[in-house]
């Protein structure tokens, strides 16, 4: 673990950009309280108990004007979240205010903090791992409770026991290696890799249920990616109109400050649906149409479910085929729209339809069927998040999988260097990397280009 290092001391707003009825300017660093006496007239900062709040003014130590009335917290290290001393300045929530008491700390010798340098100083100063910084970026992009839940889990740590568990059984066993090397007067070798082959399988299981967790980590973590398809004026725009009538809450996610993409969330009875633009898939030689059609082709492989609109009125054509046949490998609900009318077409005649696809008959004008879309929407990302999940820790983000991945990979090196005779030596240096790939992950060994990275992602006053 890293031990606690001196840095400059860092201020930043760390309320969300607005009007609030408080907004809280936070400094962290060994000059965090005589910055902050620099502005305050009040009880004399430098002499409070730790922990506490106190009540004061904030003045402009250039000329004495006053900024603005405030609670102000104090919390020596090493008991903060960063490990240094934190002062946080409770000031009335309006933009100006706040602005004007950030720039004036500044003024007074605080830097600018980066987007994710609280956190990051948390982790460098070794008060949480990197799980458990990566947690507190889901607990701030939590869009559901249970996604809350496990972001908490993550923060308390759980995912590094685990982590921690496994590095260390890969210790023990290549300590135990070494230890039959160096005595080779009794006869080891098979015991040697009898033991290497039981340990790598061991281990290799363990990361396999964690992989397993990690498609509903990212469900959790960003929706269920939801396309609904359809050919035109089947009634798509109409049913999701339905679906959107009681539960007009649309999430807007705004990912980090570094990146501009906003995704939109519909939250269907607290599902977050995350919908994904589909144009239209068929064939065709016209240029345009077809960037559109290979990006809807894109949207729909990286879609979790398929919603498949079919008109009940009308015949089934090309286009309704093609789009059968474009998501046929999809978990996908195919629904029979227009049951008002007089029927053409009926789940018993459309044979492209398979054994695990969910069919619904609905009419979007007469609101029928709406209750049981939203419910099997439900239920299947209930069903996504809950399995394989018996220990509560789930793997949330691309890295952490991305990790995993490679460690799995060391050991199946082990496990074919002991079946192809391979000599020990070459066996040791994978579990050794296996070992390193899974420090990675809780950051145990780092690049720093990866620290950096990682806490960019993360809002400003973080
Ligand atoms: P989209 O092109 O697939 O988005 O289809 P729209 O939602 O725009 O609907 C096309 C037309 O079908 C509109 O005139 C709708 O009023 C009508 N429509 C949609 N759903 C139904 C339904 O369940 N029954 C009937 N009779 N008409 C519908």
């Amino acid at each position: 673990m890293p031990t606690v290092t001196e840095y400059d001391t860092i201020t930043a707003i760390s309320t969300p950009p607005g009007e609030g009825a408080i907004s809280v300017v936070r400094l962290s660093g060994d000059q965090s309280i005589e910055i902050a006496s620099k502005l305050f007239k009040g009880s004399d900062l430098n002499k409070v108990a730790s922990h506490t709040i106190n009540y004061g003014h904030l003045y402009d130590p250039e000329n004495g004007s006053l900024i603005d009335e405030v609670m102000v917290s104090v919390m020596r290290a090493p008991k903060t979240f960063t490990r240094e001393d934190i002062v946080e300045i409770n000031t009335h929530g309006g933009i100006v205010a706040t602005n004007k008491v950030l720039q004036t700390l500044i003024g007074s010798g605080a830097r600018m903090a980066e987007p994710g340098e609280f956190t990051k100083r948390a982790f460098l100063n070794g008060r949480i791992d990197l799980t458990q910084a990566e947690s507190v970026m889901d607990l701030i992009r939590a869009k559901t409770d249970k996604a809350m839940q496990v972001a908490v889990n993550q923060l308390d740590g759980n995912l590094n026991h685990l982590i921690s568990n496994l590095r260390q059984e890969i210790l023990d066993t290549l300590a135990q290696v070494e230890v039959n090397i160096d005595y080779p007067e009794y006869d080891t070798e098979q015991m040697t890799t009898d033991l290497l082959l039981e340990k790598a399988k061991l281990v290799s299981q363990s990361i396999d249920s964690l992989l397993k967790t990690a498609t509903s980590g990212q469900i959790l973590q960003h929706g269920l990616a939801t396309a609904i398809v359809g050919k035109p004026n089947v009634g798509k725009s109409s049913l999701l109109n339905r679906l959107l009538d009681e539960d007009k809450a649309i999430v807007t996610d705004v990912a980090g400050t570094t990146r501009d993409i906003v995704e939109q969330y519909i939250n269907i009875d607290g599902v977050p649906l995350k919908l994904i633009d589909t144009a239209g898939v068929r064939e065709t030689d016209d240029v345009v149409e077809k960037i559109g059609v290979e990006r809807s082709r894109q949207a729909l492989k990286d879609a979790d479910l398929v919603i498949v609109v079919l008109d009940s009125s009308r015949d089934l054509e090309e286009e309704d085929r093609e789009l059968l046949e474009a998501t046929s490998d999809k978990k996908r609900i195919i629904i029979f729209n227009k049951d008002d009318l007089v029927h053409k077409i009926s789940p018993e005649n459309v044979d492209q339809l398979k054994e695990d696809d969910i069919v619904l008959v609905t009419s979007a004008i007469k609101n029928d069927g709406i209750e049981t879309i939203k419910s099997t929407i439900s239920d299947i990302f209930n069903e996504g998040i809950e399995d394989n999940n018996s220990s509560n820790v789930i793997i949330t983000n691309a890295r952490q999988a991305g990790l995993l991945l490679q460690a799995k990979d060391s050991l199946n090196e082990v496990i074919n260097g002991i079946e192809m005779d391979m000599p020990i030596d070459l066996v040791q240096i994978d579990m050794t990397t296996c070992w390193e790939t899974l420090g990675e992950i809780i950051g145990e060994s780092y690049p720093d280009e990866l620290i950096t990275q990682l806490f960019s992602q993360f809002c400003l006053g973080k």
